[in-house]
Parts: structure tokens; sequence; C-alpha cells
């Protein structure tokens, strides 16, 4: 079999921190206000940058979780990066964290002056389900009389929770109200949702699904998409996420050689034979079956089996991280 071997990092980030107010539904990494409330050290961030800068990243930034939950330590990845001579294309924040004028000026400055140039703020109705729209634009007016780049993701949704009292959090029931019935599948083409963590139980109540063999027939084979570093993350615990596989990992310190398969039997299988490969792998090792017939993305279907090996097989493994990643989750395991 061909090993998998990510030898050079495109554009990818750090992952500050899992933990999160919000409880995003479309949310890639399954963030939310159960994580522990870990923020990555200054050891890791130094070793996690010094991975990048080794492997030629072109394009570094920062996200989360929320990083600026915790300001003091994102001012200390920001003071590494520079020390580094790295330069920080942008910070990602959900605005969560504001709470006046006073104190986000004061903070926004601290790290402008150790580097942050751009922030990208996030603007989408799945976001409003949890932080009032008055904080996003509080952050937004505070950048621009600071200086600070502003990157909204996305202006489009703007007006439309606009239209809606900033004060407040809205469902998506509301805006269903206000926009149709239609609102929430139509945002999911709007908007850039990966195939992973929370957003598979979205896309599985508004795509449609097809049958196990049309999966697999349908996925060539393999996984090349964990080969891919146009938009890899690197976390807090050392883990390299493989392309936008969210609960799959690589130990940082195991980048830039040919993965062992017996170390990444998992990785190697899905690498080599996709999710047709993981689904005969655990029915002959673990005697696995689809909770389901019909699944909306083949990635679904290797969530769910990620979910079994880690809840029902009791697999403990290195390639299967942040196990946290598996302690939430709608997937029906009947199996055993
Ligand atoms: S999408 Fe962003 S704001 Fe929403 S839960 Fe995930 S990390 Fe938090
Ligand atoms: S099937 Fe699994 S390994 Fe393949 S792209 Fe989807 S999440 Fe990644």
């Amino acid at each position: 079999m061909q090993k998998l071997a990510v030898t050079f990092l495109m554009s990818g980030g750090l992952i500050t921190n899992y933990y999160c107010v919000s409880r995003c539904r479309h949310c890639l990494y399954r963030c939310s206000p159960q994580w522990p409330k870990d923020y990555i050290s200054p050891e890791v961030t130094c070793s996690n940058l010094e991975t990048m800068k080794k492997m030629q990243c072109q394009s570094i930034h920062i996200g989360g979780g929320e990083p600026l939950l915790n300001p003091e330590g994102l001012l200390r990845v920001l003071e590494i990066a520079n020390d580094m001579g790295l330069h920080i294309e942008y910070v990602e924040t959900n605005s969560a964290w504001f709470k006046n004028y006073e104190s986000a000026r004061a903070i926004l400055r601290s790290l402008a002056d150790n580097g942050l140039s751009t922030l990208l703020i996030s603007i989408s109705p799945f976001h409003n389900e949890h932080i009032p729209f008055y904080k996003v634009k509080s952050v937004i007016k505070t950048c621009r009389e600071l200086g600070i780049a502003v990157f909204p993701w996305i202006s489009a949704f703007f007006p439309e929770i606009d239209a809606l009292d900033d004060r407040k959090k809205h469902s998506l029931e509301e805006y269903k109200a206000l926009y149709g019935v239609d609102y929430e599948n139509s945002i999911l083409h709007r908007y850039w949702v990966s195939a992973g963590g929370r957003a598979l139980e979205l896309l599985a109540e508004h795509y449609p699904s097809h049958p196990v063999a049309t999966i697999i027939e349908h996925s060539n084979g393999c996984c090349p998409e964990l080969a891919n570093t146009s938009h890899f993350h690197i976390d807090l615990y050392g883990n390299y996420i493989p392309g936008l596989c969210a609960g799959l990992a690589i130990r940082r310190e195991d980048l830039d050689a040919p993965l062992d398969e017996t170390e990444y039997p998992l990785l190697t299988v899905l690498y080599n034979h996709g999710i047709g490969g993981l689904l005969d792998y655990v029915r002959d090792h673990y005697n696995y079956t689809p909770a389901k017939t019909a699944y909306a993305h083949k990635c679904e279907l290797c969530a769910e089996i990620r979910f079994f090996l880690v809840n029902k097989a009791g697999v403990t493994s290195h390639e299967l991280q942040p196990v946290r990643h598996y302690g939430e989750g709608k997937f029906e395991i009947t199996n055993k």
C-alpha cells in the first residue's frame, strides 16, 4: 500500500482552543462550551510554528474554538510568531467576547501592537443563534477605528441578520419565519460548509442520501483529501488534522515522512482505499455494520465508523484525536 506522507504545508492554521461559548450547528470541529478550557501553551505554539516554518508553509492563520476567549494566551501566540519572523495572515473570531468598547479597544490594540493585522469575523445565521449581532458590529467598528483590517465571513449575510433585533440571539426558526422555510437549506448553498463535524448532521438533514454501495462507488476508491495541505490545521495538543477531516489526526512529529501503516492503519486504509476500504477494515476487525442504509456523504459514514470505534469498540488511538471530538454527536450506532 502507498504510504501517506505530508511533506509540504501550503496554508493552514493553529487551533488555539476547542472551547467555544457557541455551539454552531455547522461547526467542523464540534466546538462548544462542553470542551475543556485548554489553551495552546507557548511550548506547543513554538513546536507547531517551527513545523510550519520547516515545511515551507506560505500562509498561517489562527483559529479555534474562539481564540479571543483567552486574549493573554493569544497575545503570547502572536509574540512567539513575531519572534520567529512569521506573519499571521488573520485571526478568526466570533465576537462573543465583546463586552464594551473600552475593553474591546484595549484587547485589540494590544493584539495589533503584537502583529494582529486582520481579524476574520464570523457572520452567519448559524453564529447568530448563539451571539447577538450587536457584538459582531461592535467588533467590526472597533477594528476600523484601530486600523485593523476586517475579513467578514461572510458579508452576504449581514443585511439578513441585521434586519432582526441586534441585541438578541435568533434561532433558525425565526429566520425561516422571516425568509421562508427553505432558508436553512439555502444557507448551505451560500456558505462554505465543510462536510465534517456537526455539519454532517445538517447535510444529512438537507441533502439527498445515497445507498452505501453508491457512496463507495462514487468515492473513487481513495481519499486524496488526506494529503491536501491547502487548509490544514495543527491543534493545541500537537495533532495535525489532515485535509479537513476533523477527528482524524497525525502526530506533529510524524509529519514530513511516510506514515508507518502499522502506526496509522485507519489513515493508510482511507488514503489507499477510501471509505469502501475503511468499511471492509472495520467489518473484518470490529464486526461493524453501518447503522443506516443510505448516507448524504462519504464523510458522514466515515464519521459514523469513527464514532463507533471510539464509543462502542473502545479503540484509543492517536489517529482518532482529539478524543473529545467523539464525545458528542447524534450518530445512532446500534451495533455492538
Ligand atoms: S463555528 Fe466557530 S463560533 Fe461556532 S461553535 Fe465552532 S468555533 Fe465556535
Ligand atoms: S471519508 Fe473520511 S478520510 Fe475521506 S475525506 Fe471524508 S472524512 Fe476524510
